[in-house]
């Protein structure tokens, strides 16, 4: 048996919790009475306030200054709930200016891709009819050509995973 220094019971040694992991000694504070020590710590952790700090320019204090008295509260109760209580949606659909940039991206790849096979016909012609610089520079302009394409594909990909 042994007295709490906490509560001044007595108890049995098994009510003590060891003091650590070689399981040697024991606590002199019995184990209801530890458990309510951490309690009360927990709660006092959790009920510890913090701060954020943001920052802002002066245009846009008065916007968030305008927004919070629209809703009837004051600046600091109006951004506490904008980051507790609402969601931050990805934006898929009816987007215009998204979908006005998908539509530019594949209407580009449609031109790239007939001013390549109008270069790739010239290249053609010059190597048949022969002018080796010429050829060589129409040559470099397909793959050129290529390369934009390529690049102007991975966008479009890119942009799909975002549909
Ligand atoms: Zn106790």
């Amino acid at each position: 048996m042994k007295i709490c220094s906490k509560c001044n019971q007595e108890k049995e040694e098994d009510q003590f919790k060891f003091k650590d992991k070689t399981h040697t000694t024991r606590r002199n504070i019995c184990r209801d009475c530890t458990n309510e020590y951490e309690r009360q710590r927990r709660q006092k952790v959790k009920g510890t306030k913090c701060e954020l700090h943001i920052v802002l320019n002066m245009e846009e204090k008065k916007m968030l200054q305008e927004k919070a008295k629209s809703c009837n509260k004051d600046m600091h109760g109006y951004v506490r709930d904008m980051l507790l209580k609402s969601k931050v949606v990805r934006i898929k659909e009816n987007n215009r200016s998204y979908d006005s940039l998908t539509e530019k991206v594949f209407q580009n790849t449609a031109e790239l891709n007939a001013i390549g096979i109008n270069i790739n016909q010239i290249a053609h012609v010059l190597n048949t009819y022969g002018n080796e610089g010429l050829t060589k520079f129409a040559r470099s302009l397909t793959d050129h050509m290529k390369e934009l394409i390529r690049k102007q594909k991975e966008l479009e990909r890119e942009i799909s995973k975002w549909q």
